[in-house]
């Protein structure tokens, strides 16, 4: 195993936001391992081929983020397959309701892979970092712009990935002194399958036409767009880089100015 050799491990890898930073960062060089839950084995086993034929080392572990056993295996396996990681705690989920009709089970769902997701990754991944002596270890993190500003309709959401900034902020505080950055990405509106779901609940509550909350998403900006999955990769990228070395506890917006910090 080349110790200087970059591994970067992508959660929730099978699809849109972490699919393509998983690609990015195998373009970049870094050889990567690929998670996501069981049911999107065959997506993770797609994207590991597509990679492999850019030449890097690619390592499918199925876990659920969630449970704190699959996590710890997870790193476990990453580190002894593929050498000392960095880590995208990517995998979120969203519920489009309002608080009143939110249930517990959608609050604790969303708290479950947002918030406790995040936290088992961030912890497992800088023990890992700690341990392998690293100075100059990465973690990345999943945060919005619903992470900056309450809004109508996320309050579960918004909630969790505000959980995202403090987490963010604390685990930089702490990693600072062994040279691991902690930073987290804060998109606005990106084109992926979450956005379509959400999409077609944005019809069903506003008896608007298909596309409606890209159409919104776009008067959110300056720049007149909703962003691609390979707009936050390219953050992704850099915070991942050398030069990132004096960025950390950031929650970096990639949101075409829909927010101003
Ligand atoms: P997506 O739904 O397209 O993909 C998310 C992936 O995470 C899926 O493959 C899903 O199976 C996986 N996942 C869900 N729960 C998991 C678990 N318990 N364990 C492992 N994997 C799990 O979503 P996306 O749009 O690509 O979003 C990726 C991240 O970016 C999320 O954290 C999301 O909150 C955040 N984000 C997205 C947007 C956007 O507009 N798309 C904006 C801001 C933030």
């Amino acid at each position: 195993m080349d110790a200087s050799q970059r591994v970067a491990l992508v959660t929730g890898a099978a699809n849109g936001i972490g699919k393509s930073i998983a690609l990015r960062l195998a373009n970049d060089e870094f050889d990567v391992a690929l998670n996501d839950l069981a049911q999107n084995a065959g997506l993770l086993q797609d994207l590991k081929e597509e990679i492999e034929m850019l030449g890097g080392k690619v390592l499918v572990i199925v876990a659920d983020v969630t449970v704190e056993e699959e996590v710890k295996r997870m790193i476990d396996t990453a580190v002894k397959e593929l050498g000392s990681l960095d880590m995208v705690a990517n995998a979120g989920i969203m519920v489009f309701k309002s608080i009143n009709t939110t249930s517990l089970y959608d609050f604790e769902q969303t708290m479950a892979v947002n918030v406790r997701g995040v936290f088992l990754c961030y912890k497992y991944a800088g023990l890992a970092m700690i341990a392998s002596g690293t100075k100059n270890g990465r973690i990345v993190g999943a945060c919005s712009f619903a992470g900056k500003r309450g809004s109508s309709m996320c309050g579960a959401y918004c909630a969790s990935k505000f959980a995202v900034r403090g987490l963010t902020q604390s685990y930089a505080a702490e990693l600072g002194p062994h040279g691991i950055t902690v930073n987290a990405y804060a998109p606005g509106i990106i084109d992926t399958d979450m956005v379509k779901r959400i999409d077609a609940a944005y019809q069903a509550h506003t008896s608007s036409p298909a596309g409606a909350l890209y159409e919104w998403g776009k008067t959110l900006t300056p720049l007149g767009r909703t962003g691609t999955a390979r707009d936050v990769a390219g953050l992704v990228s850099y915070l991942a880089r050398p030069e990132a070395s004096f960025v950390t506890g950031q929650s970096i917006p990639v949101d075409g100015g829909a927010f101003f910090d």
